[in-house]
């Protein structure tokens, strides 16, 4: 069976674009499909400028989100990365397998680091290595595929490329993974400046409908959107980004497709309207399973506690044998 790998960071709270990029394919299709695991993958939330009591509370938030999104305990493993440590282990071979280089042309590390710089915030080293252990996330498991938004593309292939390498230099140890991204909405804008990412990190998040929003909420931040100045509705994404970020939106909704939905609207506001109440209808479930989950927190830590052991069930015996085959004497 293939085995399936993904992640989401507890930065903050989970967006509508980390729903219909990642999330959601995982709960209606990977987990039916193939020997699941997704992680909330906290050590990467320690890269950037962080609360410590916060990145625990969203760390369980976001567990509890994923049970809530349909994720099954007895379908695929959901744990958290930290609890496993082989993560840090392998990271650190793969960081002797990778180039300074290959880091530095990440567009992540790229534009992540320029807002720090320009909040006058350090960089940490870790932002920059931080694909590395990205690709150890998805290397430990023999992953075949790793679904998720299209911003994540560049660290899949450089996971691609490090396991290339390793396999070819020290022997054939890691299984080359593919990502997969869904056929609409792979990468949802932000709704306020539709030629950014919606990303949950984002300041002020006007712009970001958050899947714990109530239903007036996710209204007012829809009707808002900024839309383009031309009148007529068109599926362009370079020229309308507005628009076609609504069309796409929609279209993840009702399972359609961006351009034929196009000709059914004459006016951007009927969109917008149509848009809204599609994406309220989508979430209310998952709002709803979330309230009932995030009243027993036992149930989610027993969840992560067997998860967090099959995991490394799993990644331990690969990852050992990734450090015999690097030249790392064995411990007897
Ligand atoms: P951050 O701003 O901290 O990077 P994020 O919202 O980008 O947060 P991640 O934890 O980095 O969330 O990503 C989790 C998953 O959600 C990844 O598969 C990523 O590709 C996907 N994803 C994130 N944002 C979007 C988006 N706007 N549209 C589609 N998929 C997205
Ligand atoms: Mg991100």
């Amino acid at each position: 069976m293939k085995r399936t790998f993904s992640g989401i960071k507890p930065t903050g709270h989970l967006t509508l674009g980390n729903y219909l990029g990642a999330v959601r394919q995982w709960a209606e299709v990977d987990q039916h499909r193939s020997d699941a695991l997704f992680s909330v993958v906290d050590l990467h939330a320690l890269t950037v400028e962080h609360d410590p009591a916060r990145v625990r509370r969203l760390s369980r938030q976001a567990a509890t989100l994923l049970l809530a999104a349909g994720l099954d305990p007895e379908r695929c493993t959901v744990f958290v990365q930290s609890h496993v440590d082989e993560h840090a282990r392998l990271s650190y071979l793969l960081e002797c397998t990778a180039t300074d280089g290959e880091m530095r042309r990440m567009i992540q590390y790229k534009e992540k680091g320029a807002r720090a710089r320009a909040a006058g915030e350090s960089v940490r080293l870790s932002l920059l290595t931080y694909p590395v252990l990205m690709a150890a996330d998805i290397l430990a498991y023999a992953t075949d595929e790793v679904p998720v938004g299209d911003d994540q593309a560049q660290h899949v292939e450089l996971t691609r490329d490090l396991a290339v390498r390793f396999n070819q230099r020290y022997g054939h140890v890691f299984t080359v993974p593919k990502a997969t991204h869904p056929r609409v909405a792979a990468r949802v804008m932000d709704l306020q400046d539709p030629t950014s990412k919606m990303g949950k990190s984002a300041e002020g998040g006007a712009g970001v409908v958050y899947l714990l929003d109530d239903a007036d909420t996710i209204r007012r931040k829809i009707m808002r959107a900024v839309t383009d100045s031309g009148q007529d509705v068109v599926h362009d994404r370079e020229t309308r980004p507005g628009v076609a970020n609504l069309l796409e939106i929609l279209s993840a909704c009702e399972n359609g497709n961006p351009e034929a939905l196009a000709g059914v609207y004459e006016s951007y506001g009927a969109l917008k309207k149509d848009t809204a109440e599609a994406v309220v209808e989508l979430l209310r479930p998952l709002r709803e399973r979330h309230a009932e989950l995030a009243a027993d927190p036992a149930y989610v830590d027993e969840v992560l506690r067997a998860g967090a052991a099959r995991a490394r069930g799993l990644a331990r015996p690969l990852v050992d044998r990734a450090y015999r085959a690097i030249g790392l004497l064995p411990a007897g």
